[in-house]
């Protein structure tokens, strides 16, 4: 990821002027006494002391110090034991931790560096090298806090993206109307499921469906109401998609399409038959072609096994044929064309 200088600096300038918390762990009175003297003139820095070491961590998780000043010898407790205390709360495993001894001794500075300490200074140290340290230690661990903060927000702000582009994309595939896949969607998943019949040499049957005297219905009851009658006549044709490969789409006006992959001829006609006789218990009335008729639709049923030199549109058609042979027959009915 490219760092933005811009955003460093802001960051910068917050972790500057964000004020320094000290809390200070150390069962002598005239240590705390000394310490607040020395920070009581630094502008930005707060001070607390604690002299009961075992009050420390709950202390410590309540005032939440950007640097912990810490004595290794304190009676009931063991100093190096209590930093490890720290480390073991999620709020302060990272707060820096400075370890103030009476002695410059090796052994117990490197067993307090592997216990958590970030520093470790004899006391009293001389006030400039104190308030060095601890101004040095609170603004990395400022830093460091504010960085993640910023990552948590850019992570948040990835994933709303990522949803607000699933959203997109299905509201991009769908149709306005009727809830079904629109006519480009349509295009894509027929020419996936023609490569893919292509390739494992299956049958691929297509159902085109037309409303009948779907314009007398607009003209005698409006489009509003016809629009409503679209939406219901829909509903069939996605209840009817029984496997999850099968596909309602609409096609364009009053007409609808169904894909069914790896489906026989007998089995796109029988579902075919289905889907009509679904519209026909909506029972929508209509006055066409009779006064007391209701809403149908006429189904153009085809199936082919792809073959090279062949395209989608070759299924289209022959489906479209279907169609035709089912209006010119009265409607209301399936029709089956078969290629020449
Ligand atoms: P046929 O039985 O031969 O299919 O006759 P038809 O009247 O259904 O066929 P035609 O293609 O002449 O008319 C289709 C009508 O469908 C035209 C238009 O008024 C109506 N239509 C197309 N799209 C919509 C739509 O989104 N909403 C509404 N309300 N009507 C639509
Ligand atoms: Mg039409
Ligand atoms: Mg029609």
């Amino acid at each position: 990821m490219q760092s933005d200088p811009q955003f460093n600096g802001a960051q910068e300038a917050a972790s500057v002027s964000a004020p320094l918390m000290v809390l200070l762990v150390d069962d002598q009175a005239m240590i705390g006494e000394a310490v607040r003297r020395a920070l009581a003139d630094e502008a930005n820095i707060s001070f607390h002391f604690c002299s009961d070491p075992l009050q420390a961590v709950s202390l410590a998780e309540q005032i939440k110090p950007t640097v912990i000043l810490q004595d290794l010898v304190m009676p009931g407790i063991d100093g190096l034991e209590l930093l490890s205390q720290y480390r073991s709360r999620k709020a302060l495993q990272d707060v820096p931790i400075i370890v103030l001894s009476t002695k410059e001794d090796p052994k117990v500075k490197s067993a307090a560096f592997s216990r958590g300490a970030n520093d470790y200074l004899v006391k009293l140290p001389d006030v400039i090298e104190l308030v060095a340290r601890i101004r040095y230690h609170s603004r990395s661990y400022l830093a460091l806090q504010q960085r993640d903060e910023a990552f948590r927000a850019l992570r948040e702000s990835q994933q709303q993206l990522l949803e607000t582009n699933l959203v997109l994309q299905r509201l991009m595939r769908s149709d306005g109307l009727t809830g079904l896949a629109n006519r480009r969607h349509f295009d894509d998943c027929l020419s996936s499921e023609w490569s893919r019949a292509l390739r494992e040499q299956s049958e691929l049957s297509l159902l085109m469906i037309d409303v009948d005297y779907f314009k007398a219905f607009n003209d005698r009851f409006g489009h509003v109401e016809g629009d409503e009658a679209l939406r219901k006549v829909a509903t069939c044709m996605s209840e009817m998609c029984s496997r999850s490969s099968d596909m309602a789409a609409r096609y364009g006006g009053e007409e609808f399409v169904m894909i069914l992959p790896g489906t026989s001829r007998g089995g796109a006609r029988l579902l075919a038959e289905k889907v009509r006789l679904c519209v026909q218990a909506l029972a929508i009335p209509h006055e066409q072609p009779a006064r007391d008729s209701i809403v149908s639709i006429s189904l153009g049923v085809a199936t082919l096994t792809p073959q090279v030199g062949m395209a989608p549109t070759d299924l289209v058609e022959l489906a479209d044929r279907g169609l035709y042979l089912a209006k010119q027959s009265g409607r209301n009915q399936v029709g089956v064309a078969e290629r020449d």
